[in-house]
C-alpha cells in the first residue's frame, strides 16, 4: 500500500459559531464532507443542524470559523451566490411552485430565453434529460402539483442538478415519503454519489443512514461531537453519542431521586392496533392501563407525537383502530377526545397550547367551562375554588390568576397547561414533553402531579426525549421505532442503554444485549 495523501474534501467546516440575541445556536461546529461520499449530519432537536447548514449556504454569516470549499476559503453572502458555487439543499417543504410546470420550476428565476421570448423547446429538452437522469417519467410540461411527493421531490433534485451541484444538502427527505418512494430517491442518491456529487444528509431514521451514508458527523448542545465511519459506529454508539450518555451508564430508576408508586394496572384503557399516521407512524400497538404510566421511547421521527395525536382526536389516523375502555373509538377531532375523557397536551406550549394574551385562569378552565358553568354562566365561585387549587397543587408563581400566561416563565407555561389538563379530569391523559424547557424544581413537581393524577381508573401516556424522565416517571416503557411499535420495557429494572439499544437497533426484532432485566412483553403485547 503506498501511502498517497487523501484528496483534499470538498468542504471543510471548522470552529463554526453562529448565535441569536440570548440564543447560541452553534457554539463550535465542524463538518468535513468528501467528494462523492454521502454524509449523515445526526443531532437532536435543537442541536444547531440547521444553523450549520444555513451557514453554510450563506443565509446567515458566521460568527467565527473558517469554511473552505474546494481548497479555497469560502463566506457565502447568500444562498444565491452558494448555488452558483454548487452548493444545493433541498428542503423538506419544497421551494417551488406548484401551479407552475416541471421544466418551469426546474428553470426557475432563470428560465431560458430566445430574445425576449422563453425557448421552451430548449427548457423541455434540457428538463427531460434531468428528469431521466433523476429516473422519473413525467411530462416536462405538467404542472407540479400533478405530481406526488416524491416525484415533486425529484424535480427539486433535477433542478440542483441542473445548477451543476457538487454538494446536495437534503434535510429530513424521506419524511414524508412512502415506502417505494424512498428506494426511488437512494437509488438517485447512490447514482450521483458514484458520479461524485456529495450529498449531506440529515434524518433520524437509522436504518437510513446506514443504508446510504458513509460518515457521520454528530452535534450536541451546538458542537459538533464525533465523525466516524458509519461502519465503525454501532447504533448504540451513535445513539449515546448524540444524546450525550456513555452507553453503558445505568440509572437504575430505584436510585433516582424521583420514582413512581403507581397503584398497579388494572383493566386495559387503551388499546391501539396496528394505528398509522402515515408517513411517520406505521404501525403503534400500545396498552395503557388504568393506573399505570406508559412511557413512550423513540428518537425524533418515530412517531411518537403523530401517535397522541391519533388517540386524542387531532389527527386523523390512515390505518388501524382504537379501543377505549374495551370499545371501539375512533376520534375525529380534539373535542370528540375530550368528550371520551382523552386529553393531550401538546410538545409545542406555544403554538399549540396556550392562549398567550388569556390569564392564567382563563387557560386553566379552558376546556371545562361547561362543567363550572349553569344555564350558560360561569360560576365564579367554583371557577376560583378550582384555579386556587391547581396553582397552589402545582405551584404555579404568578401575580394572580388575572395575569396573562405569556408573562410566565417556561415552567409556570406548562404548568398552566397540565392544570387544564387535569382540570378534565381526564381517563387518559396524553402528554408529549410536558417537561421540555423548565427548569429542575418545575419538573420535579410536574412530575409528581402527573403521578398522583393517575389512580384505578386513570392511565398516563408520557411522550419524553429525555431518558431520565421516561424511566423515573412511567411504570411501562413502550419503544417506537421509524414508526413501529418495538418492544414494551418495565421501567423498574430498565437502564438508559437498554432503551438506547431498542431506540437505535435495526431489523425487526431488537437486539438482546444479554442482560435480561429489560422485560419484553412484545409477543401479547404488540400483536
Ligand atoms: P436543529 O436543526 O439541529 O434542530 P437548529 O440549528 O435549528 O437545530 O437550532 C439550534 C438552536 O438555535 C436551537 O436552540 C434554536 O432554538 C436556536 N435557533 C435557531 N435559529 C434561530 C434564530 N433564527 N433565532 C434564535 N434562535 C435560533
Ligand atoms: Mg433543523
Amino acid at each position: 500500500m503506498t501511502d498517497s495523501p487523501p484528496p483534499p474534501p470538498l468542504l471543510r467546516m471548522s470552529g463554526v459559531r453562529k448565535s441569536f440575541t440570548g440564543t447560541i445556536a452553534l457554539d463550535h461546529g465542524d463538518l468535513e464532507v468528501r467528494r462523492g461520499e454521502v454524509h449523515a449530519l445526526m443531532g437532536q432537536n435543537g442541536a444547531g443542524k440547521s444553523t450549520l447548514i444555513k451557514v453554510l449556504t450563506g443565509v446567515y454569516p458566521a460568527d467565527a470559523g473558517d469554511i473552505e470549499y474546494e481548497g479555497t476559503k469560502v463566506a457565502f453572502r447568500s444562498p444565491y451566490e452558494a448555488q452558483r458555487a454548487g452548493i444545493s439543499p433541498i428542503y423538506q417543504e419544497i421551494n417551488l411552485v406548484p401551479q407552475r410546470s416541471v421544466m418551469e420550476n426546474v428553470f426557475l428565476a432563470r428560465e431560458l430565453r430566445r430574445g425576449p421570448l422563453l425557448d421552451r423547446a430548449r427548457m423541455r429538452e434540457q428538463t427531460t434529460a434531468l428528469l431521466a437522469l433523476v429516473g422519473i417519467d413525467v411530462d416536462p410540461g405538467a404542472a407540479l402539483e400533478q405530481l406526488n411527493t416524491a416525484q415533486q421531490q425529484m424535480v427539486a433534485i433535477a433542478r440542483a442538478l441542473s445548477f451543476d451541484s457538487r454538494l446536495l444538502i437534503m434535510d429530513e427527505p424521506t419524511s414524508s415519503l412512502h415506502d417505494r418512494e424512498v428506494e426511488t430517491l437512494f437509488g438517485v442518491i447512490r447514482a450521483l454519489r458514484d458520479a461524485g456529487t456529495s450529498v449531506i444528509f440529515i434524518s433520524h431514521k437509522l436504518d437510513e443512514l446506514y443504508r446510504i451514508c458513509q460518515r457521520v458527523t454528530i452535534l450536541r448542545d451546538g458542537r459538533t461531537v464525533a465523525t466516524a465511519d458509519l461502519s465503525e459506529m454501532s447504533r448504540l454508539d451513535l445513539v449515546a453519542t448524540m444524546l450525550g450518555r456513555a452507553p453503558d451508564a445505568i440509572s437504575q430508576a430505584g436510585q433516582t431521586a424521583f420514582s413512581r408508586r403507581g397503584p398497579g394496572p388494572g383493566r386495559v384503557l387503551l388499546q391501539t392496533r396496528d394505528v398509522a399516521v402515515e408517513p411517520k407512524l406505521r404501525r403503534a400497538n400500545v396498552t395503557v392501563r388504568a393506573g399505570e404510566v406508559v412511557g413512550i421511547a423513540g428518537l425524533l421521527g418515530s412517531g411518537r407525537t403523530e401517535l397522541a395525536e391519533a388517540v386524542c382526536g387531532a389527527t386523523p389516523m390512515s390505518g388501524g383502530t382504537l379501543e377505549l375502555d374495551g370499545a371501539p373509538y375512533r376520534p375525529s377531532s380534539p373535542r370528540e377526545g375530550l368528550d371520551h375523557g382523552v386529553v393531550l397536551t401538546p410538545e409545542d406550549r406555544k403554538t399549540e397550547g396556550l392562549v398567550g394574551l388569556m390569564s392564567v385562569r382563563e387557560n386553566i378552565t379552558l376546556s371545562i367551562l361547561g362543567r363550572i358553568s349553569r344555564w350558560g354562566v360561569v360560576r365564579r365561585a367554583e371557577e376560583t375554588r378550582l384555579v386556587q387549587e391547581f396553582m397552589d397543587q402545582l405551584s404555579i408563581k404568578a401575580s394572580s390568576s388575572a395575569q396573562p400566561v405569556a408573562e410566565l416563565s417556561g415552567g409556570n407555561q406548562q404548568k398552566v397547561l397540565l392544570a387544564r389538563a387535569l382540570a378534565v379530569r381526564p381517563q387518559l391523559l396524553l402528554l408529549d414533553e410536558p417537561t421540555r424547557g423548565v427548569d429542575v424544581g418545575a419538573k420535579r413537581e410536574i412530575q409528581e402531579l402527573v403521578s398522583r393524577s393517575v389512580d384505578d381508573n386513570r392511565g398516563v401516556v408520557l411522550i419524553s426525549s429525555e431518558m431520565e424522565e421516561i424511566i423515573e416517571g412511567s411504570d411501562r416503557i413502550h419503544i417506537l421505532r421509524d414508526g413501529e411499535s418495538v418492544a414494551y420495557l418495565d421501567a423498574r429494572s430498565v437502564s438508559n442503554a437498554q432503551i438506547m439499544i431498542y431506540m437505535a437497533s435495526g431489523g425487526s426484532e431488537p437486539e438482546d444485549e444479554g442482560d435480561t432485566s429489560a422485560t419484553m412483553h412484545n409477543h401479547q403485547e404488540l400483536r
